[in-house]
């Protein structure tokens, strides 16, 4: 399938909108977080929304949970340069109060608000002011009734808790809501979003609930989330990780952009995975570049590679590259060499010739440099190289040789 088809191949859901941001209809799939911040410390509250939103955070979540954290709420939702949305447990009162504090949209959990007047209030506060509820089903706070009547955290449980909410939500004239039905499971989390998915066109924000700390928490959270992206499935996206709440929404931001959902804002940084041909630690110079790059909005693709014999063009489709070879890094545009500096420059020459790139574009930095020059340093780096290092420094063909005798034997 052609990539742009599956893309558009989307599940066409009802359109919501969580202050100026539009949910599902269509509309660029979002990246949620949630502040780990005291909701009544309002400056460190802030100070976290801001990071959250430089590093892609379309929407954020904050705690309500106490009187103090609704009346933070009021002081940080004016400031917030992204609409907020309450996160209600338990208690009613506090999705009154979070309304009131003026957020855009509420959270509630069908588990731990059960008493259907309850529900109904909240939702008929939300009608007149025009804010949308989640309906948040978590696998592991369902109402007991339910977990009696599927003897466990089903699928089909996590599905009818959503629905019984709508149908309270319905009985008082609000559809402005989301679902989702998060599992710290992941077959679990698919299962029950693909049978939510058939029965409704509601929004869906997909999760995979206390995926824990990255880098596992991160294969979690992204199994299940892409899997249901690439079938179509789901409208905003959150990873729950065990970290510090910017890499969720770098997390977020990067899987949308790797899955062609969301129009790349940073840089897509390859690097090579190293081998015995490497004249740099690979490692290191991606770290560094990496942080060199930092929240630098440059939507290009950068690519990291150990040497200069092969460097440039494996990774031809690059906009800007650097290589590394006897103790100097090769500048390539494209697969193009566009100049030589010493090792040490090599990440702070990186970054310029992006910006250059950014500014200006590919070509002009083509035409700009002195390709003749640096094309010929590269080929003496290259044959120097090969020189000490031999064609094969990998050993693939002894390996090769010894691949065979072993199957033939
Ligand atoms: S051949 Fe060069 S560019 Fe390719 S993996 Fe090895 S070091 Fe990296």
């Amino acid at each position: 399938m052609d990539v742009s088809e599956w893309q558009t191949d989307r599940k066409q859901t009802r359109q919501i909108m969580v202050g100026n941001v539009a949910v599902g209809g269509g509309a660029p799939v979002t990246v949620q977080s949630m502040t780990i911040t005291k909701t009544a410390d309002v400056d460190g509250t802030l100070q976290q929304i801001y990071a959250l939103a430089a590093a892609g955070c379309d929407i954020v979540r904050c705690t309500c949970n106490e009187a103090a954290a609704a009346e933070g709420l009021a002081q940080i939702v004016p400031r917030s340069p992204i609409p907020v949305i309450a996160d209600i447990h338990h208690q009613y009162k506090m999705a009154l109060a979070a309304m009131e504090a003026g957020v855009h949209g509420l959270r509630l959990n069908p588990g731990n608000i059960r008493k259907p007047e309850h529900i109904k209030a909240v939702a008929s506060e939300a009608r007149d002011r025009g804010i949308p509820i989640r309906i948040g089903v978590n696998a592991g706070s369902l109402d007991p009734a339910l977990y009696d009547k599927y003897g466990g955290p089903t699928p089909e449980a996590m599905v009818e808790s959503a629905i019984r909410e709508m149908a309270y939500f319905h009985e008082v004239d609000f559809d402005q809501m989301k679902i989702s039905v998060k599992a710290s499971s992941v077959p679990l989390m698919v299962e029950a979003y693909r049978q939510l998915s058939a029965v409704t066109d509601v929004p869906l924000h997909l999760g995979v609930t206390e995926a824990g700390p990255p880098p596992a928490g991160l294969i979690k959270a992204t199994a299940g989330i892409a899997t249901l992206l690439l079938e179509g499935i789901g409208d905003t996206i959150r990873y729950s990780l065990t970290a510090d709440p910017v890499e969720e929404a770098r997390a977020g931001r990067q899987l949308l952009e790797a899955l062609g959902l969301r129009e790349r804002k940073n840089v897509d940084l390859i690097a090579c995975p190293s081998c015995g041909r490497a004249e740099v630690d690979v490692i290191d110079v991606a770290t560094r570049a990496m942080a060199a790059f930092g929240e630098r909005q440059l939507p290009l693709q950068v690519a990291v590679m150990g040497c200069v014999v092969n460097g440039p063009g494996e990774a031809r489709e690059a906009d800007i590259g650097i290589a590394a070879g006897n103790k100097r890094g090769h500048l390539f545009v494209k697969g193009r060499n566009i100049a030589v500096v010493p090792e040490s420059e090599m990440v702070e020459a990186l970054v310029e010739w992006a910006e250059f790139i950014n500014e200006h574009g590919t070509e002009a930095a083509i035409a700009k440099a002195d390709t003749a020059l640096a094309e010929r340093e590269a080929a003496k780096d290259r044959s120097a190289l090969l020189d000490t290092q031999g064609a094969d420094v990998n050993h693939s063909s002894e390996k090769i040789v010894e691949i065979r005798k072993t199957i033939s034997s």
